[in-house]
C-alpha cells in the first residue's frame, strides 16, 4: 500500500512524477501466445484477468488499437443493474452484480462501486403491470426488486414532477436497490493492472488488420506491430465487431453498430442519489460524485462507426429531461460524447466459441455491456479455457438467431427502432 500513501502522492507531485510506477507494463509483442484477445475494453481486459486468475492461463496478450479506455468502457454512463425479465439474462447479470459487489476488493483497486439504486418510472397502468411482472420474475430468481408508489418516489427525488398535470404523469416505479454506478475508467485500469501483474501482456496502439489462417482454423493475428501467432484468438471488439469479423471473412452477423450519445451537466449540489429512467422515452439520469448530472437517451437512428452523434437526439434527450425535472430547464450541459454500440437483434449478448475453429466471440452488448463486464470476462474466460460455455452463457450462442431460440429482451437491449 506504501506506493499509494499520501506522502508518496506528495513526493511524486513535487518530483514531476519521476518515481511513479506505471500500473501496467508496455511490453513488446511476443511472436506467439496461448491466447490473443482483440480489444482492450472492459470485456477484453476482464477476460484476460479471469483467464489468469481462474484458469492459470497467463501467456496471454490483449491487443488494443488505441489506448486503454478509448472505447465504450470509457464512454458509458456507468449504470450497473441486474433488473432483467428473462432467466438467462437475470442469472447472468445477477452473477455480474455479485462480482461487482466484491470487485474493488478482488482487484485491490477502488472502482467506486456505489449501490445507489436504479428506478424505472411507469407512466401508464399497463407499464406498471409490466414492471410488477418483471419485479416478480426478478424476486423469484433471488434478485432484489421493489415497486414504488408516487409518494415514495417524491420522497426519494423531491425535484421530480409527480403532478397529474405533468407531460407524462408518473404512476409508480420499479426500484432495484442494489443497482448503482461505478467509475468506468477505474474498471479498465483495475482489470488491466490485475491482468498485467499475473503476466498478461497489454499491447496498446496495436491494431489487428488481418487474421493468420491454416485452412479454416485461425492461428493468429496480423497487427500494426507485426504478426502474432496464437493457439486461440478471442474477439471482444464491441462496436467494431463487424469490422474485425470481416477481416476473418465473416460478413454477416446479427449485430448492427449504432451511435449512442451521453451528456454531462455543470456541477450541482447533490439532489439525486439514485439513477432514474423515464418510461415514456429513452432517457435516464444520475448525479456523479462531482455533482454533474450524467444522462443519456436513445441511439442515433442510423448505422455508423463514428464516435460522435447528431443534434436530433440531443434535442430529444434535453426535452425528456425537462419533462421529468422542469426545474433543470436552465442547467447548462457541459459536454457530450458518443460511442459505437454493438446492437444484437434480440437485445441479449453472444459469448461463444467460434464461428471459426480457434476463434471465440464476445459481442452484442447493446446499451448495457458495462454492467456485464465482470460476468462477461468470467464466462468468456471459461469458454476459452475449457472450450465449452459456462452454464451462465450457455444460452448466448450465435446460432440461436437461425435456430429461432432468441432471448428477446425488448426494452432492455435492442431498441424498437431496430425491429
Ligand atoms: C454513451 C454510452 C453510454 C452507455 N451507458 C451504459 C451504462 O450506463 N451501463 C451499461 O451497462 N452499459 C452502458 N453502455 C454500453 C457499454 O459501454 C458497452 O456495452 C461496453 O463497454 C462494451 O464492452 P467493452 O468495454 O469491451 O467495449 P470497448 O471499450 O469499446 O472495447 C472494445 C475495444 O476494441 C478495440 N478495437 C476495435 N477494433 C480493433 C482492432 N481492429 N484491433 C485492436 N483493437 C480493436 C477498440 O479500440 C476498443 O477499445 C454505454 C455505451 C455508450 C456508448
Amino acid at each position: 500500500m506504501a506506493e499509494y500513501s499520501a506522502l508518496s502522492l506528495l513526493r511524486n507531485a513535487l518530483s514531476g512524477n519521476k518515481d511513479w510506477k506505471p500500473a501496467w507494463r508496455k511490453p513488446a509483442p511476443k511472436a506467439s501466445y496461448d491466447v490473443v484477445i482483440i480489444g482492450g475494453g472492459g470485456h477484453g481486459l476482464a477476460t484476460a484477468y479471469y483467464l489468469a486468475k481462474e484458469h492459470g492461463i497467463t501467456n496471454v496478450a490483449v491487443v488494443e488499437k488505441g489506448y486503454l479506455g478509448s472505447g465504450n468502457v470509457g464512454r458509458n454512463t456507468t449504470a450497473v443493474r441486474s433488473n432483467y425479465l428473462l432467466p438467462p439474462n437475470t442469472r447472468f447479470y445477477e452473477h455480474s452484480m455479485k462480482l461487482w459487489e466484491n470487485l474493488s476488493h478482488d482487484l485491490n483497486y477502488n472502482v467506486m462501486f456505489s449501490q445507489r439504486g436504479v428506478l424505472n418510472l411507469a407512466h401508464t397502468p399497463a407499464q406498471f403491470d409490466d414492471y410488477a411482472r418483471r419485479g416478480n420474475s426478478m424476486r423469484h430468481q433471488g434478485v432484489d426488486a421493489e415497486l414504488m408508489s408516487i409518494a415514495e418516489i417524491k420522497r426519494l427525488m423531491p425535484a421530480i414532477d409527480v403532478s397529474a398535470s405533468a407531460r407524462f404523469p408518473i404512476l409508480g416505479g420499479l426500484m432495484q436497490p442494489r443497482a448503482g454506478t461505478a467509475r468506468h475508467d477505474a474498471v479498465a485500469w483495475g482489470y488491466a493492472r490485475g491482468a498485467d501483474r499475473r503476466g498478461v501482456d497489454i499491447l496498446e496502439n496495436c491494431e489487428v488488420t488481418g487474421f493468420l489462417r491454416d485452412g479454416d482454423r485461425v492461428t493468429g493475428v496480423v497487427t500494426t506491430r507485426g504478426e502474432i501467432r496464437a493457439k486461440k484468438v478471442a474477439v471482444a471488439a464491441a462496436g467494431s465487431t463487424g469490422r474485425v469479423m470481416q477481416l476473418a471473412g465473416i460478413d454477416r452477423l446479427p449485430i448492427e453498430s449504432h451511435v449512442l450519445q451521453a451528456f454531462v451537466s455543470e456541477s450541482l449540489k447533490p439532489f439525486l442519489d439514485t439513477v432514474v429512467t423515464f418510461g415514456m422515452g429513452h432517457f435516464y439520469m444520475g448525479q456523479s460524485d462531482k455533482g454533474g448530472l450524467i444522462y443519456g437517451g436513445d441511439l442515433d437512428g442510423y448505422n455508423s462507426y463514428a464516435q460522435r452523434g447528431n443534434l436530433p437526439i440531443v434535442e430529444e434527450v434535453m426535452a425528456e429531461m425537462v419533462a421529468l425535472f422542469p426545474s433543470l430547464a436552465s442547467v447548462r450541459m457541459l459536454r457530450s460524447w458518443a460511442g459505437v454500440c454493438d446492437m444484437s437483434m434480440d437485445g441479449s449478448p453472444i459469448i461463444t466459441a467460434g464461428p471459426l475453429p480457434g476463434m471465440y466471440l464476445n459481442c452484442g452488448w447493446c446499451y448495457g455491456g458495462f454492467k456485464a463486464t465482470p460476468a462477461s470476462g468470467f464466462c468468456f474466460a471459461h469458454t476459452i479455457a475449457r472450450d465449452e460455455p459456462h452454464e451462465l452463457n450457455a444460452a448466448f450462442t450465435l446460432d440461436r438467431f437461425h435456430r429461432g431460440t432468441v432471448i428477446d429482451e425488448k426494452g432492455q437491449g435492442a431498441t424498437p427502432r431496430l425491429h
